[in-house]
């Protein structure tokens, strides 16, 4: 959907919202849950046959045709409107985890030369699908693009015109969606007033079926309020969400969020494994009756994913408010690219801190591109290569030490997520830092320009820089001002 705000012509994104399923009976989740183990077996053929290095680049209407005309789709034993749209759903699937892949090599290349030709070769051979001959992009294709496969067994895609949604008497939303068995609906009652629409994707957890469909973002309410007129840079913190240019910090609970929610999770793990190992024994002894106790009361996983779905929903509500708190002033935003950083959220491995920091990331840049497109303003990707490491002011590379950064050449401490929020803006405007240019070069070209300044300037002995001692009182100004 594209629209017009303020003049400008901006196309709005989609977002995604989830109903649920409200006291469904046994029976129908059970067929429901059928439905999705035929539908995972669809899946897993479809990874299999095409979700490959060398898989052929078909369209999911090919692989429908083939499936139809050698009978494959007979094995399934689902409707055909459901394989049809599991076909579809997986096939995106492939091309999403091909985009990344591609995307992550595009980085390495920028890594690995800055010849412009050098890149228009690769890049070519890369969008072409002709990057199995060059043996550089073969190796990284399939370390990115390491062989697919489907783990998806809870999951039914319905089309939009195969669903429909009817209140009764009481003003109960019911949703009929296609069973196995042609003409039989099963109906699905629901824990909210509003229809879902479009293209519905069924996922089964913990007895209960979440419906997730997607809207137009233009058209939820906040769409409505304007974007401000200035371009703001902001640097991502960990005890607060945003901390911009002007030296203010949004989003102050996250910290606390995520230090609690860390601190409770590592708690309730150990315990867990404690009762695990009591239960353990217990089986070990024969006494069947109280480990299946112990398994059924103590370790489940209902109350934890609910919860962890009802944090989760904090966390979000904390950063959609900072990134707005940002957008009411600025018609440019300025941010490091977030999305980056995701390749290596598989390695922190039982580090629940890290785990949970690389997460909050993740939504702090959906929020940040979210909030955005929805009023209007632009978003600019900057590197962020020494931003947390350099005196805004003189360039040097200084001493950050927690929520200070020391410039040793000005002589004065800075906040240090104000100034790294500083240079975050400042990038935008220089000629010489690309957004792709390797963290090495960010330091030379730094480096080389301090010098610059410095034979320029009188040679500074070991007293107080002249300058100092106003910013100093300057800092301890805005600083108050902050505190504020
Ligand atoms: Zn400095």
């Amino acid at each position: 959907m594209v629209v017009q705000v303020h003049g400008r012509t901006v196309a709005f994104m989609k977002v995604t919202r989830v109903a649920y399923s409200h006291r469904l009976n046994t029976g129908k989740y059970t067929a429901l849950a059928e439905q999705c183990r035929h539908l995972g077996r669809v899946r897993s053929e479809v990874w299999q046959r095409y979700g490959s290095v060398g898989g052929a680049a078909l369209s999911d209407r090919q692989v429908r045709d083939r499936w139809l005309a050698d009978g494959t789709h007979v094995q399934f034993g689902v409707l055909a409107n459901a394989w049809k749209e599991t076909v579809r759903d997986a096939m995106a699937g492939i091309a999403a985890s091909r985009a990344a892949a591609q995307l992550a090599v595009k980085r390495a290349v920028y890594r690995r030369t800055t010849d412009p030709a050098e890149h228009k070769r690769l890049f070519t051979a890369l969008k072409s699908g002709r990057w199995a001959d060059d043996p550089f992009l073969a190796r990284l294709m399939r370390k990115y693009l390491a062989r697919g496969h489907n783990r998806t067994r809870n999951q039914i895609v319905v089309r939009a015109d195969q669903h429909n949604t009817r209140a009764d008497e009481s003003g109960r939303l019911w949703l009929a969606v296609p069973g196995l068995v042609q003409r039989k609906m099963i109906r699905i009652p629901l824990n909210t007033t509003v229809a879902p629409a479009g293209t519905l994707r069924l996922i089964l957890r913990n007895n209960r079926v979440e419906i997730h469909y997607q809207i137009d973002a233009a058209d939820m309410p906040s769409s409505q309020r304007p974007c401000g007129a200035r371009a703001i840079g902001v640097d991502k913190g960990y005890t607060e969400a945003l901390t911009d240019s002007d030296g203010n910090h949004h989003g102050r609970r996250l910290g606390k969020l995520l230090t609690a929610e860390s601190d409770y999770r590592k708690a309730k793990g150990r315990a867990r494994a404690r009762l695990r190992s009591i239960a353990n024994n217990a089986a070990a002894r024969g006494d069947h009756g109280k480990a299946d106790r112990i398994h059924r009361n103590n370790l489940g996983t209902m109350k934890r994913e609910r919860r962890a779905a009802r944090w989760e929903a904090q966390v979000r509500t904390e950063t959609f408010t900072a990134v707005h708190q940002v957008v009411d002033k600025a018609s440019t935003v300025v941010a490091e690219d977030l999305t980056k950083t995701f390749a290596g959220r598989k390695n922190f491995g039982r580090n629940t801190n890290r785990r949970l920091a690389a997460w909050t990331k993740g939504v702090i840049a959906e929020a940040l591109t979210n909030v955005s497109q929805r009023r209007g303003s632009a978003l600019v990707h900057v590197n962020a290569a020494y931003t947390s490491q350099a005196c805004h002011r003189c360039g040097t590379l200084g001493n950050r030490s927690g929520d200070r950064f020391h410039c040793t050449w000005c002589r004065v401490v800075w906040q240090a997520d104000v100034n790294a929020a500083i240079n975050v803006l400042q990038r935008a405007a220089d000629r010489d830092i690309g957004l792709h240019t390797p963290h090495r070069v960010v330091k030379q070209i730094l480096r080389a320009r301090t010098d610059r300044h410095r034979t320029r300037l009188p040679v500074q002995d070991s007293s107080r820089h002249p300058a100092a001692e106003s910013e100093i009182s300057e800092l301890l100004s805005n600083e108050q001002e902050a505190e504020r």
